[in-house]
């Protein structure tokens, strides 16, 4: 015999529905057109946060990796004029 399993979780969208409402909620996501997680740094949104965790690592690399010009332009000033 089988017993059903209690999913009160269910899609407005299609007819699945979850047993956890983190799990509704990540399935909305994946087939809503509504990007929720926006990059704080650029205008990229993302419909899933771990794309946009992924994506921020791109942002944070540039510190890691790169020279970035806001550092040159800080080591200028530090120098500075003469006063
Ligand atoms: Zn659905
Ligand atoms: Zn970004």
């Amino acid at each position: 015999m089988m017993k059903e399993l209690i999913k009160p979780f269910a899609c407005t969208l299609c007819s699945a529905s979850f047993s956890h409402k983190f799990m509704l909620e990540a399935h909305i996501g994946t087939h809503s057109s509504v990007k929720s997680h926006r990059c704080d740094y650029c205008s990229a949104s993302f419909v899933q946060k771990v794309a946009l965790e992924k994506h921020l690592l791109t942002h944070l690399g540039k510190y890691l990796f790169g020279a970035p010009t806001e550092k040159v332009y800080r080591s200028t000033i530090d120098k500075g004029p003469h006063f």
